[in-house]
Parts: structure tokens; sequence; C-alpha cells
């Protein structure tokens, strides 16, 4: 009964690594978030592009 869920990542703008995994619903729309995140490989807050 997992066919509404799907994973998206957050994905930093600046590396481009996949930082943050997270389940969302189905009918919510991917890609329209943006989230301001630690990311460990940049070292300090980057923004983060929600992604597949
Ligand atoms: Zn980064």
């Amino acid at each position: 009964m997992a066919k509404n869920r799907v994973t998206s990542h957050l994905m930093c703008e600046d590396c481009k690594e996949k930082n943050y995994t997270q389940v969302v619903n189905k009918k919510r729309s991917i890609g329209s978030l943006k989230m301001k995140k630690y990311c460990s490989r940049c070292r300090k807050h980057q923004p983060h592009k929600e992604t597949k």
C-alpha cells in the first residue's frame, strides 16, 4: 500500500550532492520545493532543490 508514496531528494544547488531523502505523497508535485539546508560537502548552509 505504498503506491502513493515516492522518495524525493534534496540536492545542493552548488555541488549537486543529494544530502537529504524524504518520502512524499505522490499527489504533491516534486520539484517545487526549495530549502536552505546544511551541506556536508560544502560545509555550510546551501539552498537545496527538491529532485527525484
Ligand atoms: Zn553542497
